[in-house]
């Protein structure tokens, strides 16, 4: 595996609780990222030399700022480059989002992701759009938007085989798998022979949750960090003998479901869809490759 980019969860934890969330973020979600447990990623990613940039994301990042800030810092003088994705819930007015964005641009951050669109809760945008975007134009702060399109016009399934029959931006698994799907057109489960998003044979970049998780893909765990040294979990990382990877390299989801004779709808809406569907099904036989909890949608307490 050649690494390029470690994404890091810092937390679970939201502000909202958006239907297409991949990682169940909400209010009521648990699990965030201590200084001391950064400080050992980062002792672990300067191991492997490969990697050169560190983003930060969550749940929201920005709900731990002090926090974030410190981590921004710490990689930046290790010589990460460095991005962190927000929903910009804090940004209440430009002079306000300037006072939440000036501590990382000092820290040395070099890319404000701003998710924004009809899934991210109130629409903050004033006369100069959103103001945490105003704001990082004014710090001369790097910056982009992330918006996802709901499903809209419908599209060629043989141009672009394992993507829902709706246009849009939307990928099915994780909240979006069990909230959005009602009344979506949906494909045999038999089509869905590949993984239509993520390279599962050659990752350059990897989630890294603060449970020590390591994500090839959401929910899909190739090792833990707190349990072996992350190069070791790189140099080994080999996705025909893993047990949810395999199938899925083998033959996409269709085959995670024939491999292990899983019962089955007989459409899905993407290849997602199937995917995350087929693995709640198999946690129980594989807990430490389909993990954790909340990644599945189980909320503690
Ligand atoms: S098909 Fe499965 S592995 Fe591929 S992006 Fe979708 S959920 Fe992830």
């Amino acid at each position: 595996m050649f690494l390029t980019g470690l994404h890091i969860l810092l937390t679970y934890t939201c502000s909202y609780e958006c239907d297409h969330c991949f990682v169940w973020g909400s209010p009521r979600q648990t699990g965030t990222f201590t200084l001391a447990q950064l400080e050992e990623v980062f002792r672990q990613a300067q191991e492997v030399k490969t990697i050169r940039e560190v983003y930060f994301e969550g749940g929201e990042s920005f709900l731990y700022h002090p926090v974030l800030t410190e981590a921004v810092s710490r990689a930046k003088k290790l010589g990460y480059w460095t991005g962190v994705v927000s929903n910009g819930y804090w940004a209440t007015g430009t002079e306000d989002a300037w006072m939440w964005l000036q501590p990382l641009v000092a820290a040395g951050l070099d890319r404000l992701e701003l998710s924004e669109d009809t899934y991210h809760g109130d629409d903050l945008n004033g006369a100069n759009g959103h103001p945490a975007l105003a704001a990082a134009k004014e710090l001369f702060l790097d910056n982009l938007t992330i918006t996802v399109d709901p499903p809209t016009e419908q599209r060629d399934p043989d141009a672009e085989p394992g993507l829902p029959l709706l246009g849009g931006d939307v990928m099915y698994r994780g909240r979006a798998a069990e909230v959005l799907v009602e009344g979506l057109p949906r494909q045999p489960w038999t089509t869905f022979a590949g993984c239509p998003y993520e390279n599962l044979v050659h990752p350059s970049r990897l989630h890294l949750d603060p449970l020590g998780n390591l994500h090839v893909c959401q929910g899909i765990v190739a090792g833990n960090i707190f349990e072996h040294p992350l190069k070791e979990i790189i140099a080994g990382y080999d996705p025909e003998s893993h047990p949810i990877v395999g199938p899925l390299v083998r033959g996409g989801p269709a085959e995670l479901v024939r491999e292990f004779a899983l019962g089955h709808e007989d459409g899905y809406v993407d290849a997602c869809h199937l995917c995350y569907s087929a693995r709640q099904e198999l946690r129980s036989q594989f807990a430490a490759e389909l993990a954790p909890d909340q990644m599945y949608g189980v909320v503690e307490g």
